[in-house]
Protein backbone atom coordinates (compact mmCIF):
# COMPACT_ATOMS: atom_id res chain seq x y z
CA UNK A 1 0.00 0.00 0.00
CA UNK A 2 1.42 3.45 -1.12
CA UNK A 3 -0.84 6.52 0.14
CA UNK A 4 -0.71 9.88 1.56
CA UNK A 5 -2.80 11.05 4.75
CA UNK A 6 -4.46 14.42 3.79
CA UNK A 7 -6.22 16.28 6.58
CA UNK A 8 -5.45 19.43 8.85
CA UNK A 9 -3.55 19.28 11.76
CA UNK A 10 -5.00 17.13 14.73
CA UNK A 11 -7.17 15.55 12.33
CA UNK A 12 -4.73 12.20 13.32
CA UNK A 13 -2.55 10.98 10.50
CA UNK A 14 0.13 10.80 12.77
CA UNK A 15 -1.51 8.32 15.24
CA UNK A 16 -3.37 6.38 12.25
CA UNK A 17 0.08 5.88 10.59
CA UNK A 18 1.50 4.57 13.65
CA UNK A 19 -0.94 1.99 14.12
CA UNK A 20 -1.41 0.67 10.56
CA UNK A 21 2.89 0.51 10.41
CA UNK A 22 2.50 -1.58 13.75
CA UNK A 23 0.20 -3.85 12.05
CA UNK A 24 0.67 -3.91 8.52
CA UNK A 25 4.84 -2.95 8.14
CA UNK A 26 4.28 -0.10 6.22
CA UNK A 27 6.31 2.34 6.13
CA UNK A 28 5.32 5.49 7.84
CA UNK A 29 7.22 9.03 6.53
CA UNK A 30 6.58 12.40 8.35
CA UNK A 31 7.78 15.31 6.91
CA UNK A 32 7.13 16.77 10.69
CA UNK A 33 9.08 14.48 12.09
CA UNK A 34 11.73 15.02 9.50
CA UNK A 35 12.10 18.53 9.71
CA UNK A 36 12.18 18.23 13.66
CA UNK A 37 14.80 16.07 13.85
CA UNK A 38 16.54 17.86 11.76
CA UNK A 39 16.36 20.97 14.15
CA UNK A 40 17.20 19.12 17.00
CA UNK A 41 20.88 19.38 14.83
CA UNK A 42 20.83 23.05 15.79
CA UNK A 43 22.28 23.49 12.32
CA UNK A 44 21.54 26.69 10.38
CA UNK A 45 19.33 24.79 8.11
CA UNK A 46 17.55 23.58 11.50
CA UNK A 47 17.33 27.19 13.14
CA UNK A 48 15.54 28.33 10.21
CA UNK A 49 13.15 25.21 9.84
CA UNK A 50 12.40 26.01 13.84
CA UNK A 51 11.45 29.87 12.72
CA UNK A 52 8.80 28.77 10.53
CA UNK A 53 6.90 25.73 12.46
CA UNK A 54 7.73 27.55 15.85
CA UNK A 55 5.15 30.14 13.92
CA UNK A 56 3.26 27.64 12.33
CA UNK A 57 4.37 28.41 8.53
CA UNK A 58 5.49 26.35 6.05
CA UNK A 59 9.10 25.27 5.17
CA UNK A 60 10.00 25.47 1.47
CA UNK A 61 9.09 23.02 -0.63
CA UNK A 62 12.53 23.03 -2.11
CA UNK A 63 13.92 21.28 1.71
CA UNK A 64 10.74 19.40 2.03
CA UNK A 65 10.29 17.70 -1.16
CA UNK A 66 14.29 17.32 -1.30
CA UNK A 67 13.89 15.05 1.91
CA UNK A 68 11.77 13.30 0.92
CA UNK A 69 12.65 12.26 -2.48
CA UNK A 70 16.17 11.02 -0.47
CA UNK A 71 14.11 9.18 1.78
CA UNK A 72 12.21 7.30 -1.47
CA UNK A 73 14.78 6.73 -3.28
CA UNK A 74 16.92 5.30 -0.39
CA UNK A 75 13.89 3.10 1.13
CA UNK A 76 13.40 -0.80 1.24
CA UNK A 77 9.66 -0.22 1.77
CA UNK A 78 8.90 -3.48 0.46
CA UNK A 79 5.37 -2.90 1.86
CA UNK A 80 5.02 0.42 0.99
CA UNK A 81 4.40 3.90 2.52
CA UNK A 82 2.15 6.19 4.72
CA UNK A 83 3.07 9.77 3.60
CA UNK A 84 2.22 12.11 6.53
CA UNK A 85 2.31 15.62 6.41
CA UNK A 86 3.45 15.79 2.33
CA UNK A 87 2.64 16.55 0.20
CA UNK A 88 1.31 19.76 1.81
CA UNK A 89 1.45 22.53 -1.20
CA UNK A 90 0.06 21.42 -4.97
CA UNK A 91 3.35 21.43 -6.25
CA UNK A 92 4.74 19.61 -3.54
CA UNK A 93 1.87 16.77 -5.06
CA UNK A 94 2.86 17.46 -8.65
CA UNK A 95 6.41 16.97 -7.27
CA UNK A 96 5.90 13.69 -5.84
CA UNK A 97 3.63 12.03 -8.79
CA UNK A 98 7.22 13.01 -10.85
CA UNK A 99 9.23 11.38 -7.91
CA UNK A 100 7.15 8.11 -7.59
CA UNK A 101 6.52 7.84 -11.63
CA UNK A 102 10.71 7.87 -11.55
CA UNK A 103 10.88 4.87 -8.83
CA UNK A 104 8.59 3.18 -10.54
CA UNK A 105 6.47 3.02 -7.11
CA UNK A 106 2.96 4.79 -8.42
CA UNK A 107 0.95 6.17 -5.52
CA UNK A 108 -2.74 3.74 -4.70
CA UNK A 109 -4.70 6.40 -3.01
CA UNK A 110 -4.71 9.81 -0.93
CA UNK A 111 -6.63 9.26 1.86
CA UNK A 112 -8.38 12.37 3.30
CA UNK A 113 -9.19 12.87 7.00
CA UNK A 114 -11.34 15.80 8.13
CA UNK A 115 -11.95 16.99 11.42
CA UNK A 116 -13.84 19.54 13.28
CA UNK A 117 -12.30 22.80 14.85
CA UNK A 118 -13.34 22.04 18.46
CA UNK A 119 -12.00 18.11 18.30
CA UNK A 120 -8.57 19.59 16.73
CA UNK A 121 -7.97 22.35 19.26
CA UNK A 122 -8.80 19.45 22.40
CA UNK A 123 -6.87 16.68 20.34
CA UNK A 124 -3.68 19.10 20.14
CA UNK A 125 -3.49 21.35 23.19
CA UNK A 126 -3.40 18.14 24.90
CA UNK A 127 -0.87 16.26 22.97
CA UNK A 128 2.08 15.16 24.81
CA UNK A 129 4.90 13.49 22.56
CA UNK A 130 8.56 11.27 24.50
CA UNK A 131 11.17 12.96 23.60
CA UNK A 132 13.27 9.73 23.13
CA UNK A 133 10.90 7.61 21.08
CA UNK A 134 8.04 9.80 19.66
CA UNK A 135 4.85 7.95 21.33
CA UNK A 136 2.06 10.16 21.22
CA UNK A 137 -0.03 11.32 24.67
CA UNK A 138 -2.74 12.69 25.26
CA UNK A 139 -3.36 14.65 28.80
CA UNK A 140 -6.95 13.57 28.98
CA UNK A 141 -7.69 11.05 26.07
CA UNK A 142 -4.37 8.89 26.67
CA UNK A 143 -2.31 9.85 29.73
CA UNK A 144 0.53 7.87 30.92
CA UNK A 145 0.83 6.24 33.69
CA UNK A 146 2.97 8.31 35.57
CA UNK A 147 2.66 12.43 34.05
CA UNK A 148 5.47 13.32 32.51
CA UNK A 149 6.84 9.76 31.93
CA UNK A 150 6.80 7.60 28.76
CA UNK A 151 5.04 4.00 28.82
CA UNK A 152 7.27 2.57 26.23
CA UNK A 153 10.89 3.81 27.29
CA UNK A 154 10.93 6.17 29.84
CA UNK A 155 11.28 9.24 28.38
CA UNK A 156 10.06 12.54 29.08
CA UNK A 157 7.36 14.11 27.58
CA UNK A 158 6.58 17.36 26.06
CA UNK A 159 4.69 19.51 24.29
CA UNK A 160 5.58 20.27 20.35
CA UNK A 161 6.68 24.01 20.47
CA UNK A 162 3.79 24.59 17.89
CA UNK A 163 0.55 23.04 19.83
CA UNK A 164 -0.22 26.22 21.49
CA UNK A 165 -3.66 27.83 20.26
CA UNK A 166 -2.54 30.45 18.20
CA UNK A 167 0.09 28.67 16.40
CA UNK A 168 -2.77 25.99 15.85
CA UNK A 169 -5.23 28.68 14.33
CA UNK A 170 -2.16 30.21 12.04
CA UNK A 171 -1.37 26.62 11.30
CA UNK A 172 -5.18 25.48 10.13
CA UNK A 173 -5.34 29.21 8.27
CA UNK A 174 -2.09 27.63 6.37
CA UNK A 175 -3.73 24.64 5.24
CA UNK A 176 -7.21 26.04 4.06
CA UNK A 177 -5.07 28.22 2.00
CA UNK A 178 -2.15 26.03 0.90
CA UNK A 179 -3.06 22.34 1.55
CA UNK A 180 -6.67 21.93 1.05
CA UNK A 181 -6.41 23.10 -2.61
CA UNK A 182 -4.63 19.93 -2.64
CA UNK A 183 -7.88 17.67 -2.85
CA UNK A 184 -8.97 18.64 -6.01
CA UNK A 185 -5.71 17.38 -7.48
CA UNK A 186 -6.25 13.89 -6.27
CA UNK A 187 -10.13 14.03 -7.02
CA UNK A 188 -9.60 15.18 -10.95
CA UNK A 189 -7.33 12.26 -11.15
CA UNK A 190 -9.77 10.09 -9.20
CA UNK A 191 -7.36 8.85 -6.51
CA UNK A 192 -8.99 10.77 -3.63
CA UNK A 193 -10.73 8.33 -0.75
CA UNK A 194 -12.26 10.11 2.47
CA UNK A 195 -12.67 8.86 6.29
CA UNK A 196 -14.07 11.07 9.50
CA UNK A 197 -11.17 12.08 11.24
CA UNK A 198 -13.44 12.83 14.28
CA UNK A 199 -13.35 9.08 15.06
CA UNK A 200 -10.36 7.68 17.01
CA UNK A 201 -7.48 5.85 15.81
CA UNK A 202 -8.66 2.19 15.93
CA UNK A 203 -12.27 3.07 13.67
CA UNK A 204 -10.09 4.84 11.25
CA UNK A 205 -7.66 2.19 10.87
CA UNK A 206 -10.58 -0.54 10.35
CA UNK A 207 -12.12 2.54 8.03
CA UNK A 208 -8.48 2.59 5.84
CA UNK A 209 -7.87 -1.19 6.32
CA UNK A 210 -11.57 -1.71 4.34
CA UNK A 211 -10.79 0.78 1.74
CA UNK A 212 -7.37 -0.66 1.17
CA UNK A 213 -9.13 -4.10 0.16
CA UNK A 214 -11.71 -2.40 -2.05
CA UNK A 215 -8.99 -0.48 -3.75
CA UNK A 216 -7.46 -3.77 -4.72
CA UNK A 217 -10.81 -5.45 -5.92
CA UNK A 218 -10.45 -3.87 -9.65
CA UNK A 219 -7.52 -5.66 -10.36
CA UNK A 220 -8.51 -8.75 -8.79
CA UNK A 221 -11.66 -8.62 -10.66
CA UNK A 222 -9.86 -8.31 -14.07
CA UNK A 223 -6.85 -11.34 -13.39
CA UNK A 224 -9.96 -13.27 -12.47
CA UNK A 225 -11.76 -12.23 -15.29
CA UNK A 226 -8.52 -13.17 -17.45
CA UNK A 227 -8.07 -16.31 -16.05
P1 LIG B 1 0.63 18.67 11.89
O1 LIG B 1 0.08 17.74 10.87
O2 LIG B 1 0.18 18.35 13.28
O3 LIG B 1 0.45 20.12 11.56
P2 LIG B 1 3.44 18.05 11.17
O4 LIG B 1 4.31 17.37 12.17
O5 LIG B 1 3.03 17.31 9.96
O6 LIG B 1 2.20 18.56 12.03
O7 LIG B 1 4.14 19.41 10.69
C1 LIG B 1 4.62 20.38 11.60
C2 LIG B 1 5.17 21.57 10.84
O8 LIG B 1 6.28 21.17 10.02
C3 LIG B 1 4.21 22.24 9.86
O9 LIG B 1 3.37 23.19 10.51
C4 LIG B 1 5.19 22.91 8.89
O10 LIG B 1 5.76 24.07 9.45
C5 LIG B 1 6.29 21.87 8.78
N1 LIG B 1 6.05 20.91 7.67
C6 LIG B 1 5.79 19.58 7.78
N2 LIG B 1 5.61 19.00 6.57
C7 LIG B 1 5.74 20.01 5.66
C8 LIG B 1 5.64 20.08 4.25
N3 LIG B 1 5.34 18.98 3.51
N4 LIG B 1 5.85 21.27 3.63
C9 LIG B 1 6.14 22.38 4.35
N5 LIG B 1 6.23 22.39 5.69
C10 LIG B 1 6.04 21.22 6.35
ZN1 LIG C 1 9.12 6.99 24.63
Amino acid sequence: MRIVLLGPPGAGKGSLARVIKDMMGIAHISTGDMLREEMKKGSPLGLEIKGLIAQGFLVSDEIVTRLVEQRLQNSRDSKGFMLDGFPRTVAQAKDLDNILAEIGKPLDFALNMEADVDVILMRLTGRRVCRKCGALYHVRNKPPKAAGVCDLCGGELHQRCDDNEETIRKRMDVYMANTRPILAYYEQTGRLKKVDGNKGTPDLSDDLVKISNEDKKPYQDQNSGRS
